[in-house]
This record gives structure tokens, C-alpha cells and sequence, in this order.
């Protein structure tokens, strides 16, 4: 197969205009940025955005700003998540916490309506801090915990699921899309078969939000949870978002009762008592500081079109296979993510023995991939800030490493 050069794609790509919208997208120093899976570059404004916050909001609006904007803030701006990037309807999602807290409180809510069932099903493949929340949660309630294996370039699919459903289980905990091969989970189906044996569905949205468009009403998903630092370039710990279906706001309880929560922060008084709709969900202060870079990265996304962004992330993800399968394979390497692009997310997985030494080495120059045990170099493809010719040098550079490795 011919692969067709960068600069042709990147002179025939509708959102090439946008890379100019981030921080050093043209440093030199950077020869490829392959990691915006796990954490977004900045964009240009972000900086005077916040310090615009610190002179204004914060700066002299002081403690009113919270009346002002701040108290709102965990749902405006989680509104406009919805509405731009979830397929979600107002007053479902909050911004709040980290990813990892919130599964604990989304998936201990519920739980909270499904106390007569004792599991849990997740894939071994799952993040590790998902199965390490379920584990957790499993330990403290003699839950027992349904644990699939899907193959290792793929991920888990409908059926695998519906095999271990019962009367038993209580709620089924997936990513969308998988952190390590890719593989975007069937989620209007697999949600559909948790509900037709009774359990509740939750998707980890980490690796979806911001990458591709994701219907959470239209998938009558129960609950989601995901980080904005990813694909929503909010930077480095900015908060996570939760996502509970207005059907189920009413019945659910959440774990963690905190004041900001409750129906009236400031009438100090004696009992907690849950906010009605989703501000339950919110346990303490929120961080309003670290939303903020967010709200920006949302409109750049609304006024590119999700729709573009994501054909423009399958363009990456084939460009990155074809390069992997002309450089890498003949090296040795393998490709651990799906080659049909209607079941990749945005990222694609090469595997090689050598890939913990040649990611190290590749850092050092400047090319910025990362590695997932045992043994994989994970190529992140944003669509806003990746050029083609930012992936072709990555690519070029994987192979020149390893060809200096394996040349006998
Ligand atoms: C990135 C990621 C997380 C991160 O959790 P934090 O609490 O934000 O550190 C969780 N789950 C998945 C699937 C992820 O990809």
C-alpha cells in the first residue's frame, strides 16, 4: 500500500487551522506530540484566561463570585459538556472531583437501588483504577465482582457481557473506549442488555469525551463518568465530570454527603439533605479554578464540529496503522488495535519488546508517545492539535529506534 505523504493531508484537512489555537503546536523542541490521550496540550488562550480569573473573578469579585457564578459553575459548565460532547440533556452532569472518586460515588449510588444483587461485572482490560474502585467497593460490601477477558487488541462486546448477566448483577462498569487497544464498546447494545436483565450500566468516558460524539440519552445509559484532561484539554488534574440519567436522580443515593451537596449549602443546619436533581452529586467545594480552561476547549469543539473532529481522528488512526504497518511490522512490531476504524477510538497501539527502551529514547528527542505495559507504544491522536506530519516523524522516529535495536 502507497502512503499518502503528510503534507498532503495536512494541506487538504478542514481543522488544520486549529493547531495554530494551542500552546507551542510549532516548537521545534516538540517534534511530535503523540500523547494528547493523557493529557491535552494547552491551549493559546488558557493563559489569559486564567489570568484574567485571578485579576477578575477571584481577584476582585473575591468571595462573590460564588453567588455570582462559581456555585453554578459544577452545572452550567457541566451543561455545556452535555450539550457539546455527551448527547446528554441539561441538569444530568456535573464537574467535580477526580474520575477515580466519582466512579466510587456514581457506581455506590448505583448500587444504592440495586441492593438486592451482590455483583459487579468489569473487564480485565478496564483502566486499572475502575477495577481498583470495584475491587474496593466489592471488599467493603462482600460484593462479588464478575471479572470478563476480552482479547488483547479488541475489547468487550455485547455478548461477552450478556454470557455473565444474571439476576444477580447489579451494575456493569466498561470504558467506551479502551485505554489500551482503542476498541470502542458497543454502548447502545451493551447498555441494552444490562437493562433487559435488570442491572444499571455505567461507561467510563475517558478516552471517548472530546474524541468522538458519545449519545448517553439516546444509549438510555444510566451512568458516566470521565476526566476533562484528555480530549478536553483542561489540564493536569482538572476535574473529572459525571454523568447520572434524570430517570434515576430521584431514586439514587451518593456516598459521600457533603454540604455543597445538600438542598441548602448555607442554612448550616443539623441534617443533611440531598440538592434535588443532579447537585446531590457534588460533595464538597468544587474546582472552579481548574474548570476553567475547559470552557474554552468546549467552544473550540462546538465550533469545529464533533462530527469533523472524529472523521478527522479515523484519518489519523489509518494514517497511524498504515505507517505502522509499513515501518513497524517488518521491525517486528505488532498492531494491538483494531483495524476496522468504526471500532477505534482515537489512539493506536503498537506492540514491540523493546517499546519501554524506545519510548525512553524517543522522549529524549522530543517525540512524545507513551508506553502501556508489557509492552506497547500507545500513538494519541488529537484531532484538534495532531498534524499528519507531526505523526509521520513520530512514526519515522519509532522506526529509527528500533531499527537501531534490532539491526543484527
Ligand atoms: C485516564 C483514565 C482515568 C483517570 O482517572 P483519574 O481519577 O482522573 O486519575 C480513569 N479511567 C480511565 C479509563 C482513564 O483512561
Amino acid at each position: 500500500m502507497t502512503i499518502v505523504p503528510a503534507s498532503k493531508l495536512d494541506a487538504a484537512d478542514p481543522l488544520a487551522r486549529f493547531r495554530s489555537r494551542f500552546v507551542a503546536a510549532d516548537d521545534p523542541a516538540v517534534v511530535a506530540y503523540l500523547d494528547g490521550n493523557s493529557l491535552g496540550r494547552p491551549l493559546a488562550v488558557t493563559g489569559e484566561r486564567l489570568a484574567s480569573f485571578v485579576d477578575g473573578a477571584w481577584g476582585r469579585g473575591l468571595i462573590r463570585s460564588w453567588d455570582a457564578a462559581w456555585m453554578a459553575e459544577p452545572v452550567t459548565v457541566g451543561d455545556r459538556l452535555a450539550e457539546v460532547a455527551l448527547g446528554a440533556a441539561p441538569g444530568q452532569v456535573i464537574v467535580a472531583d477526580s474520575t477515580t472518586v466519582l466512579l466510587y460515588k456514581l457506581i455506590r449510588a448505583g448500587l444504592s437501588v440495586r441492593g438486592d444483587r451482590d455483583e459487579v461485572i468489569i473487564d480485565r482490560g478496564n483502566f486499572p483504577t475502575d477495577r481498583f474502585v470495584v475491587d474496593g467497593i466489592a471488599a467493603e460490601f462482600g460484593l462479588t465482582v464478575r471479572y470478563l477477558s476480552a482479547p488483547h487488541a479488541s475489547g468487550v462486546r455485547p455478548e461477552d457481557v450478556t454470557a455473565v448477566l444474571s439476576e444477580r448483577t447489579a451494575l456493569v462498569v466498561l470504558s467506551h473506549i479502551a485505554y489500551r487497544s482503542g476498541f470502542i464498546a458497543d454502548m447502545a447494545a451493551t447498555t441494552r442488555a444490562a437493562h433487559d436483565a435488570g442491572a444499571l450500566m455505567l461507561w467510563d468516558l475517558c478516552h471517548s469525551v472530546g474524541a468522538l460524539p458519545v449519545e448517553l440519552d439516546a444509549c438510555d445509559v444510566d451512568l458516566a463518568a470521565g476526566c476533562t484532561y484528555k480530549y478536553l484539554n483542561g489540564g493536569p488534574g482538572s476535574p473529572a465530570f459525571g454523568y447520572v440519567s434524570a430517570r434515576l436522580q430521584e431514586q439514587l443515593r451518593q456516598p459521600i454527603w457533603g454540604w455543597m451537596g445538600a438542598s441548602d449549602p448555607f442554612a448550616m443546619g443539623p441534617q443533611y439533605e440531598p440538592a434535588a436533581g443532579i447537585r446531590k452529586f457534588i460533595s464538597g467545594t468544587p474546582p472552579v479554578l481548574a474548570m476553567q480552561p475547559l470552557k474554552d476547549m468546549l467552544e473550540l469543539i462546538a465550533e469545529a464540529g464533533l462530527d469533523e473532529v472524529r472523521r478527522k481522528s479515523v484519518a489519523l488512526t489509518e494514517q497511524a496503522i498504515a505507517l505502522a504497518d509499513e515501518l513497524l511490522v517488518p521491525l517486528g512490531a505488532t498492531v494491538a488495535s483494531p483495524r476496522d476504524p468504526a471500532e477505534r477510538g482515537s489512539h493506536v497501539t503498537v506492540d514491540h519488546p523493546l517499546f519501554a527502551e524506545v519510548t525512553a529514547a524517543l522522549w529524549e528527542q522530543g517525540v512524545i508517545p507513551d508506553f502501556r505495559p508489557p509492552d506497547g507504544i500507545r500513538i494519541g491522536l488529537s484531532p484538534l492539535s495532531t498534524s499528519f506530519a507531526e505523526l509521520e516523524r513520530g512514526v519515522e522516529a519509532i522506526a529509527r529506534e528500533l531499527r537501531a535495536r534490532t539491526a543484527a
